[in-house]
């Protein structure tokens, strides 16, 4: 099987042994297509991948191979996220699931840029589901990345008619103000990109260029009565975008980081203070953020058509530059 595997600053194609289930409880998956995610490159740009790591999680898949408690059979279309939480230990009592040592312990192997997979059982029995027709394989490869969006919004707390401003229009940010749209929020958008500007506004998000920050704050607070947002959502990578939050939030409001950013700049303590800020992180989805994630994609509510550049997988390092080079937004590696 071929498996796209990192070798210092490339993405090599390599033919390995086809995986098999060899005794395991679990799936073998021909994978249809994979999801290029921004944790990816990061992983790829900061060669914090060792050379032979296959990247990829956000997998639509069809199973070919099986032996499972499980409803799953041969045939069957699925999706799967990588991850899954103990649900005991003291990070999962809180709620911190993603910190779980069993949460970044468990994965889907080799990959998902592979032309085979194997997915356990434990996946099948908490993370993976059976994609129903009438949504494409690029459509459901959000399944994940939405999922770490709703998480991050169900973190800030916001109620019904509250106010959020998205710092970053790439996709995630275009995702997370989605997400926000359909669970009935207010949303914002600003970007220093005018493409980026642009697209956000023709999929119905009012956004704005932030470049002068204080022609943009005021904006934000015409929109607002004043108060400013409620929520901040961080989905841009520039360290500027810590001063678009700090100008843009409420009193007494949220900023949830979303993205590293290069500098690893902080955040004001006296603004935290004063003005009683929650600044907080979410990193990748629950079980339960999951499922709602695929609510929303299979009942159409979210809509993530138009967002996805295809790429074959003997193609995937083209894929890589041009999403490094903003060139597009998000790409999707078609596999099978
Ligand atoms: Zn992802
Ligand atoms: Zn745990």
């Amino acid at each position: 099987m071929k498996t796209a595997q990192i070798y210092q600053d490339k993405i090599i194609i390599k033919d390995v042994e086809d995986i098999t289930l060899d005794g395991r409880k679990g799936a073998i998956v021909k994978v249809l297509g994979c999801g290029l995610c921004g944790s990816d490159i990061v992983k790829f740009k900061h060669k914090i991948a060792k050379d032979g790591v296959v990247l990829g999680h956000e997998i639509v898949a069809e199973i070919i191979d099986i032996d499972s408690n499980t409803q799953f059979k041969k045939g069957d279309r699925i999706v799967t996220s990588h991850h899954i939480p103990c649900g005991e230990c003291n990070f999962c009592r809180h709620g911190n699931v993603s910190m779980c040592y069993h949460f970044k312990k468990t994965n889907i192997i080799p990959g998902g840029f592979s032309e085979k997979v194997f997915v356990s059982e434990e996946h099948l029995k908490n993370v993976a589901r059976l994609v129903p027709q009438g949504i494409s394989d690029e459509e459901i490869s959000f399944y994940e990345p939405l999922g770490c969006c709703i998480r991050a919004i169900k973190r800030c707390g916001l109620i019904p008619g509250d106010t959020a401003l998205i710092v970053g229009l790439g996709s995630i940010g275009l995702l997370m103000a989605e997400a926000l749209k359909a669970l009935g929020y207010k949303v914002y958008g600003c970007d220093l990109i005018p493409e980026r500007i642009t697209l956000a506004n023709k999929m119905g998000i009012k956004a704005f260029s932030s470049a002068n920050l204080n022609e943009f704050s005021a904006i934000i607070r015409e929109k607002t009565n004043d108060y400013g947002v409620d929520s901040v959502f961080m989905t841009s990578g520039a360290d500027k975008a810590i001063d678009v939050a700090l100008k843009t939030v409420r009193q007494g409001g949220k900023i949830l980081v979303f993205s590293s950013t290069p500098n690893n700049n902080g955040y004001a303590n006296n603004e935290i203070y004063y003005k009683e800020l929650t600044v907080l992180g979410s990193y990748s989805p629950s079980p339960d953020d999951l499922k709602d994630s695929f609510e929303l994609l299979t009942t159409g509510k979210v809509n993530v058509k138009n967002l996805t550049t295809v790429y074959p997988l003997d193609n995937i390092q083209q894929a890589f530059d041009d999403t490094v080079s903003n060139k597009i937004f998000k790409a999707y590696i078609k596999i099978g």
